[in-house]
């Protein structure tokens, strides 16, 4: 099987519509994804087509939690190499997306990437969450956060929804095998506003592999002492 045909059709078991001109956008992600993880760390997976299905339709399957909309505002946090946020961006153009990480060369290459493959409405932040959850112009102003691969839930909650609009979603891309970091997470998620309201478990395409997909509302406002400052959620996390 081609590449095409993997992204294709793994996308439509995932119940999304890959068309030409998203196919060919990811392809040149690829590319560049590969190309600069030559000269700075990006990720492990290096194989084309373990990129397509461990990178670009796990990413897509954030879209089966079924709280994205066409132009969501939506915050990626801890992005890394532009995950799950790129993908979803490619998928849903009128997508308002931002990408925040703390490193700043993995940010430098997510711009070249959305500039060649023609992304628009992107904002780049190279910063903690932490730091950035506190900004007025970006406290409880996305519809969702997402993160996948950043920390675990109770500290990732006090990462994501202090970002997150009331009534809006927090969706944790997530291993399998989840419930007891859910019920770890339960208080610490109750105390920043949100709700778990869903768990779903997904097979990506073309593999074994087994993942959740967390998804939190906010149901009331993070209290204003939430994030701490920088570095404290990771040391002395919510219980
Ligand atoms: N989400 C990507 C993925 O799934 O491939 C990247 C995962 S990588 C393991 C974790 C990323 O989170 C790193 O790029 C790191 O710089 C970023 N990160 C960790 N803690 C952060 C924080 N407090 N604020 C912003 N970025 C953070």
């Amino acid at each position: 099987m081609n590449n095409l045909d993997i992204l294709k059709s793994g996308g439509s078991q995932l119940g999304l519509d890959i068309d030409d001109k998203m196919a060919q956008k990811f392809f040149v992600f690829k590319d560049l994804l590969i190309e600069w993880n030559k000269k700075i760390n990006l990720t492990g997976i290096t194989d084309e087509k373990e990129i397509i299905i461990k990178h670009f339709l796990d990413s897509l399957t954030c879209i089966n939690t079924g709280v994205f909309r066409q132009d969501s505002k939506v915050i990626d946090v801890g992005t890394g190499a532009g995950f799950p946020g790129v993908p979803l961006k490619i998928y849903y153009e009128d997508l308002k997306l931002t990408l925040l990480d703390a490193l700043n060369k993995r940010i430098k290459y997510l711009m070249e990437v959305c500039e060649k493959i023609n992304l628009s409405n992107v904002q780049f932040i190279h910063g903690r969450a932490e730091d950035y959850g506190k900004k007025e112009e970006h406290r409880e102003n996305y519809d969702i956060a997402v993160a996948r691969a950043v920390a675990d839930l109770s500290i990732l909650s006090e990462y994501c929804l202090p970002f997150v609009k009331v009534n809006g979603f927090f969706v944790a891309q997530k291993g399998p095998n989840i419930d007891e970091e859910i019920s770890k997470a339960k208080t610490a998620i109750k105390t920043l506003g949100g709700k778990v309201v869903n768990k779903i478990e997904i097979q990506l395409p073309y593999s074994d592999i087994n993942h959740s997909l967390v998804i939190i509302q906010k149901i009331k406002h993070t209290p204003m002492k939430y994030p701490r400052k920088a570095g404290t959620p990771i040391k002395k996390p919510l219980l």
